[in-house]
């Protein structure tokens, strides 16, 4: 297939910024748009984000420059919190922020109602990483999806294809070892929540699996930098640049890198050897996008790595972004004429001019005024991001203007310019409407739901009011279930990455043995079973955490689903909303959701992954690992949660979901004993995240 370069619309380079001291640099090495976070969201506050005032600032520069800013609003929020983070929102619509980032689904409901025309873009954070996720974006209005990192260019491609909106992809930085949206270890270790933004990275922590390097899990750098013209032919619209948190001088080198991979084909040895100077784990890694995952993958801050840091390279850089970048067009025209006072207009592409008057030209003594001095006098647009791309004249026989005159009149111009072009646009806001919270009432007694990762289900769990058990289960063994009398929906797997047509195959043959219910943990899983007709259950990875967000599941047709279970009781008591929940009270939690086993990292591969393996931290505590549900790695936690002896504090819920994964027939009848008699084993149990609730 041939491809009319001229219907290919140009990538986005996308940099981080935490804050204004990488605006600049980010801009002047030649962003397209640059992506920030506001210290006011939610009420939370860092020092990689920026005060209302430094945001009006931010965004008077990068649109001086052309630049776009899109502002991360991708946090989870609790019912108390939506008022305040609607309040930004107001205020990023006030100072014409070009687009939000956003993961909650609630507060995506409530943005749409508001501000309509302001694009959001989904999250990484909402875990889309196939057709159906993305479509279900464009269905509640988003007008672009940032997809998740793991990623091969053949998935990339596939989605890519017929995409009904834009799509934004990571092409250097940072890779989480878990799928971004469906970590839970750093809340699960110390209460702060990678989905709130505030990960503690305890996955860059010692933590090895027999036979790994003792640091297994963590990951390179990703860098596709050079695939970037690949990207732009697929029809992608952003490369995003991870790394809010990095300095000013990685934004530089990054996005430098970017625009020349992007402009010139490929990226200068110069250049790359200061971008993996300024930061790298170990060098970079194109793993995920290639489709070879393994070993190679896996990689440190090495001492070397900090030590390439040093301050010649961040001198080279600052050279980088010293001044502005001269990137805009101007084309100025220049009247001179005898007795009336001489003009200057200026206007660039984006629709902006100025007219500038000026002096009334003297009879000339020696050399009279001509094209090639104004030229001289107009180009110079230093300290600026101007450059003189034509200038036509009309200058009369024997003038003379001095230079200063000159100059004087393309400053007026330049400076008119750019005040009309930093001047704000706001997007309307009006107001919103939010669900009542604290109002639910119970339909039912409360019941459990059991959720099994094999077909190893005693009769003792048949007064269950459902269990779930996954989709790759065989229809031998799923009859068997339904004859003993189960009211059995299929766990669609929460990551599908490349697998979605399988998926859906395995859908329409559940389907055929009278099995219409799933369980959905992603806004994709959820989207596939509403094209096939089939009933919803809404799992815990949909990240559930506050009443709007319980009205997008109502709206969404979804039966019932589980909250969050990064929420506290007393937080899941208040929540209104009709829905039917439940929450996990039994099983190890998932702590990660990985598609590079750490197994990987002991060089041979994970072929022969088993239900025994563990990942042990520094102090020798053991957490299981589930390997091998298409593909995706699932880290559970090293004790199991209980919750037994306190079904009385347990408020607001419909049923309990017992979560088994590692647990073997003994263990799983033990915790059922457990539930029934209200009690617990003596220790080896957590509460979860339940009392002590997340940051
Ligand atoms: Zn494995």
């Amino acid at each position: 297939m041939s491809i009319n370069k001229n219907q290919i619309k140009r990538l986005e380079i996308l940099a981080p910024a935490g804050g204004m001291e990488s605006i600049y640099p980010a801009v002047r090495a030649g962003a397209d748009a640059v992506y920030l976070g506001a210290s006011g969201f939610s009420a939370r506050s860092s020092a990689h984000n920026f005060t209302d005032e430094q945001l009006r600032e931010a965004v008077e520069y990068c649109h001086l420059n052309g630049t776009a800013v899109h502002l991360a609003c991708n946090t989870l929020v609790h019912d108390d919190e939506i008022d305040s983070a609607m309040k930004l929102i107001e205020y990023a619509c006030s100072i014409g922020i070009d687009a939000l980032i956003m993961q909650d689904l609630g507060l995506i409901r409530l943005v749409r109602q508001a501000c309509p025309d302001m694009p959001v873009h989904g999250s990484t954070q909402l875990s889309v990483h196939t057709p159906a996720g993305v479509e279900h974006l464009y269905r509640l209005g988003l007008t672009r999806a940032v997809l998740s990192r793991e990623l091969s260019k053949k998935e990339i491609e596939e989605i890519a294809k017929d995409s009904p909106i834009e799509l934004e992809v990571f092409v250097h930085g940072a890779l989480c070892m878990c799928v971004s949206g469906q970590c839970y270890f750093s809340a699960m270790l110390g209460s702060r929540s990678g989905n709130r933004g505030s990960c503690a990275q305890p996955c860059r922590l010692p933590f090895s699996v027999r036979g790994g390097t003792g640091h297994d899990l963590s990951l390179k750098d990703l860098s596709i930098i050079e695939h970037l013209r690949e990207l732009e032919e697929m029809g992608i619209a952003s490369a995003k640049i991870e790394g809010r948190m990095k300095r000013p001088e990685y934004v530089a080198a990054a996005v430098a890198a970017c625009r020349q991979g992007l402009d010139e084909g490929s990226v200068s040895p110069e250049l790359a050897e200061k971008l993996s100077s300024v930061f790298s784990r170990s060098g970079f890694t194109d793993g995920y996008y290639e489709g070879k995952i393994g070993s190679s993958m896996f990689g440190i801050r090495s001492k070397e790595n900090v030590a390439a840091a040093d301050s010649k390279i961040f001198a080279s850089i600052h050279e980088l972004y010293k001044k502005e970048r001269q990137h805009i067009p101007v084309d100025f025209c220049l009247t001179v004429k005898e007795g009336e006072k001489s003009i200057l207009t200026a206007a660039d592409d984006d629709g902006s001019s100025f007219v500038s008057e000026g002096m009334i030209p003297e009879k000339a003594i020696s050399t009279a005024l001509n094209r090639e001095r104004c030229e001289k006098s107009i180009s110079k647009t230093g300290g600026t991001p101007f450059w003189m791309r034509s200038l036509s004249c009309d200058i009369g026989e024997g003038l003379s203007m001095p230079a200063s005159a000159l100059n004087t009149m393309r400053t007026a111009c330049l400076n008119g310019l750019a005040e009309q072009r930093r001047k704000i646009r706001p997007a309307a806001f009006s107001g919103y409407e939010r669900a009542q919270t604290d109002t639910r009432r119970h339909i039912r007694p409360k019941n459990y739901r059991v959720r099994f990762a094999d077909d190893d289900i005693s009769d003792d769990f048949l007064d269950s009011e459902l269990i779930y058990v996954p989709l790759l289960t065989d229809d031998r063994r799923l009859n068997n279930l339904l004859d003993r009398g189960f009211a059995v929906a299929v766990e669609i797997p929460r990551g599908m990455f490349g697998a979605e047509k399988k998926i859906y195959r395995d859908m329409k043959r559940v389907q055929a043995l009278g099995i219409n219910e799933v369980l959905a943990n992603n806004v994709g899983a959820v989207e596939m079973a509403k094209s096939l007709d089939m009933d919803i259950h809404g799992g815990f990875g949909l990240n559930l955490t506050n009443t709007e967000s319980l009205k997008w599941a109502e709206k969404q047709g979804i039966m019932d689903t589980e909250v969050s279970f990064e929420l506290t009781l007393e937080q899941i008591s208040k929540l209104g909303g009709i829905i039917p929940l439940g929450m996990i009270s039994m099983g190890r939690l998932p702590l990660m959701l990985t598609r590079n086993c750490p197994v990987q990292n002991d060089g041979k591969g994970c072929q022969y992954c088993t239900y025994a393996h563990t990942i042990r931290d520094r102090k020798g505590i053991e957490f299981p690992m589930m390997c091998g549900m298409t593909g995706c790695t699932e880290i559970l936690n090293s004790v199991p949660l209980i919750l037994a002896d306190r079904t009385e504090e347990i408020r607001g819920i419909d049923f309990e979901v017992f979560r088994f994964s590692v647990e073997n027939s003994v263990e799983k009848g033990e915790n059922l004993r457990l539930y029934r008699q209200h009690s617990t084993p003596k220790d080896g149990f957590t509460r979860g995240l339940y009392y002590r609730g997340v940051e």
